[in-house]
């Protein structure tokens, strides 16, 4: 039997992804570097860029964190004024170089680039189909699905054969695409993965055009931010202006409330919303929800401060900063020895001592995943001298692996899957462990008219009948 959470062919099951693009300026390739630095942080393992410079798509895609791949050089390699990027990482299946995006084609719309935030749930269904009829993929990304889509329209312009492709793709997305003369977005029709727009000034020129994951990336290059692209909606950049169009009718909205708990930055505004603030609101109603008397209030640096501060406000309780953060952790090290333990959460963060001793401690942090890190910090700080460790998390317990393109672990090795809460608070070794409740995490993302996806925490999939899909498309049984 096949399960989808195990047997899942494609890496971008597991993957996170940021994506940014620019029509419009005559430094467009810097900026679109700009704009990954700023969303480094959805993913560091590689990264890619693809300018046009109104004849010919050059493009460049390396392993490796922004800063380190667009060197002076390479940026020297990538003219013209528009341009597309990407961040990516991916931790389960083929992590090479050939997945690295944005992914690009020649065909009879011209060259066309992509590069993709999301997840499709149909993307073995339609691999299958193509590769029946011929198709050769160079890459295990489900996003070179798109591509061959594109690629094998009878519709004779690019924009039509957009539309063709993205009528059969399923799941979520977030494309950017980069053709000779234009740049072409599209969002998924229930929005799970965010896709802001705005505006920056160009000189000489009419404002350029600007699309990021997240708006801390229009923060860092001066641009303005001025709305989401809509769920269902294709936007087009060109020649002639900025065009919008419904390619289809929306769904039900799921934007993703993971992206709001942890996965974006707190300055972000994400589907609207200031990060930041609901983050703050998740740590109050946490400490509403669960209180308990402790002495200093301590994050789990940095995916639980914007929540602790919430909570410090909300309770009265001081907030310390009382586990320091290494930020320049590199992502290879070699471990000296399995006798060392601990070692990978001591490289990431060290306890003040002075700040513990003798204290009741309230910790906060955004989620648990498998618990083993949560554990670690939980020993490191009792070590350091807490004579209590209360642990507090911002979100609910996570019980099912998201399909959507976040980087969650199969079923069985999410903690709260197969344990209860005492259970993982015995794990975790803490003197009492609380979640907050999907109530408040709703009203923290003030959802309230429905409009989020929460499957990780309920199970219950907005998609589930493409999933289905998906297994029985793998098994042969239809
Ligand atoms: P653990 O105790 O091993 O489950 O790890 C919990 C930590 O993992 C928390 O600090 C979370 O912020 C972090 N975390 C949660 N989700 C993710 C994710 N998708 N990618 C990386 N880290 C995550
Ligand atoms: Fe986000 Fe969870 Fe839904 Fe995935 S399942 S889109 S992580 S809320």
């Amino acid at each position: 039997m096949f399960d989808p959470e195990e047997d899942m062919p494609f890496d971008k099951l597991r993957e996170e992804c940021g994506v940014f693009a620019l029509y419009g300026h005559p430094e467009a390739p810097n900026l679109v570097y700009l704009g990954l630095y700023a969303l480094q942080h959805r993913g560091q393992e590689s990264a890619g860029m693809a300018s046009s410079d109104g004849r010919k798509i050059h493009s460049v895609r390396k392993m490796g964190h922004v800063a380190d791949i667009f060197t002076p050089d390479v940026l020297n390699q990538l003219p013209g004024d528009l341009a597309i990027g990407h961040t990516r990482y991916s931790t389960a299946g083929d992590t090479s170089l050939r997945n690295a995006q944005p992914l690009s084609v020649a065909c009879s719309k011209g060259q066309v680039a992509v590069a993709h935030n999301g997840n499709l749930t149909n993307a073995i269904e339609l691999r299958q189909m193509l590769e029946q009829d011929g198709s050769i993929f160079q890459s295990t990304s489900d996003t070179e699905v798109i591509l061959h889509l594109v690629a094998r329209s009878r519709e004779r312009t690019l924009a039509g054969a957009l539309r063709d492709a993205l009528l059969q793709i399923e799941g979520a997305f977030s494309l950017v695409f980069l053709a000779e003369d234009r740049i072409i977005v599209a969002r998924d029709p229930h929005g799970f993965r965010p896709l802001a727009m705005g505006h920056l000034a160009a000189p000489g020129r009419r404002p350029a055009t600007v699309f990021a994951s997240e708006t801390c990336a229009f923060d860092l290059i001066g641009a303005t931010y001025i709305g989401d692209v809509a769920p269902g909606e294709m936007v087009i950049a060109g020649p002639e202006g900025v065009t919008r169009e419904r390619y289809t009718m929306p769904g039900a909205p799921a934007h993703c409330s993971f992206e709001h708990v942890y996965f974006s930055r707190p300055d972000s505004i994400v589907f609207g919303k200031s990060v930041a603030k609901s983050r703050e609101l998740m740590g109050r109603l946490l400490a509403r929800e669960h209180p308990v008397d402790a002495d200093a209030i301590v994050p789990v640096p940095d995916s639980g401060v914007a929540a602790a501060v919430g909570y410090a406000a909300e309770s009265g309780i001081p907030y310390s900063q009382a586990l320091i953060r290494n930020h320049y952790v590199g992502r290879t090290f070699i471990e000296p020895s399995q006798a060392i333990r601990d070692f990978g959460v001591k490289l990431k963060l060290n306890p003040v001592r002075h700040m513990l001793e003798g204290k009741r401690v309230i910790l906060v942090d955004d989620s648990i995943v498998r618990g083993t890190t949560s554990r670690k910090i939980v020993r490191m700080v009792r070590s350091a001298g807490a004579r209590e460790v209360h642990l507090r998390i911002s979100c609910p317990p996570t019980i099912s692996p998201c399909y959507y393109g976040v980087d969650t672990p199969s079923r069985h090795e999410l903690i709260a899957a197969t344990h209860t809460i005492k259970q993982i608070e015995e794990f975790v070794e803490a003197d009492s462990l609380a979640y907050l409740s999907i109530e408040s995490l709703r009203a923290s993302v003030q959802d309230s008219q429905h409009h989020f996806c929460y499957a990780c925490y309920t199970g219950t999939y907005p998609t589930l009948v493409q999933i289905e899909e998906i297994a029985l498309a793998k098994t042969g049984c239809c």
